[in-house]
């Protein structure tokens, strides 16, 4: 296993970074629209290189987004009605999405574990999104999530190689 990226150095390295990712993407868009099957292969390296348990910016900084299913599955878990998970826990936020009423989220314990992880949002398995058909679609989006997750940054560093 190689060294991990220092998942609190993060916001200082990604600054950092984000002009050189803005400058490569500006220049080779049409290559990146060509580059998700190598994509997905360093979002699996990074996947298995980071431990996300001694991490856990994810889950402490960035609320997701949840659906009315999330809503059923999470309700169901915790055996509570679905009006009692959302009154208890969700807001409506300026776009007008269900999110966590408040960040870290309810459901990370200290030792980093989700304690509703079979049940968790829908959000919360597809992130940080670097295994996504059309990556390019999310390079913009993916530059924000690299400085919060180690996994984003060190696929957008290796890009940039190419
Ligand atoms: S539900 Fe679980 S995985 Fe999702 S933000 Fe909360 S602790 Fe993290
Ligand atoms: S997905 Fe990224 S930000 Fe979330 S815990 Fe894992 S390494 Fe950290």
């Amino acid at each position: 296993m190689s060294k991990q990226t220092d998942h609190t150095q993060l916001p200082e390295l990604a600054q950092k970074a984000e002009p050189e990712w803005k400058r490569y993407f500006a220049k080779n868009k049409k290559k990146v629209e060509k580059m998700d099957v190598f994509i997905h292969g360093l979002h699996q390296k990074y996947s298995d290189e980071t431990d996300c348990l001694s991490c856990g910016n994810c889950c402490r900084a960035l609320g997701p987004r949840i659906t009315d299913k999330d809503v059923e599955r999470m309700a169901k878990a915790l055996r509570i009605k679905t009006n009692n998970f959302i009154e208890q826990y969700l807001r409506i936020d300026e776009d007008g999405d269900m999110v966590f009423r408040s960040m870290p989220c309810p459901f990370l314990g200290d030792d980093n574990y989700c304690a509703i992880y079979e049940s968790r949002p829908k959000a919360c398995r597809e992130y940080p999104h670097t295994d996504r058909k059309r990556f390019y679609q999310i390079y913009n989006l993916s530059i924000k999530n690299a400085y919060t997750c180690p996994i984003v940054f060190n696929v957008l560093e290796e890009v940039k190689k190419q």
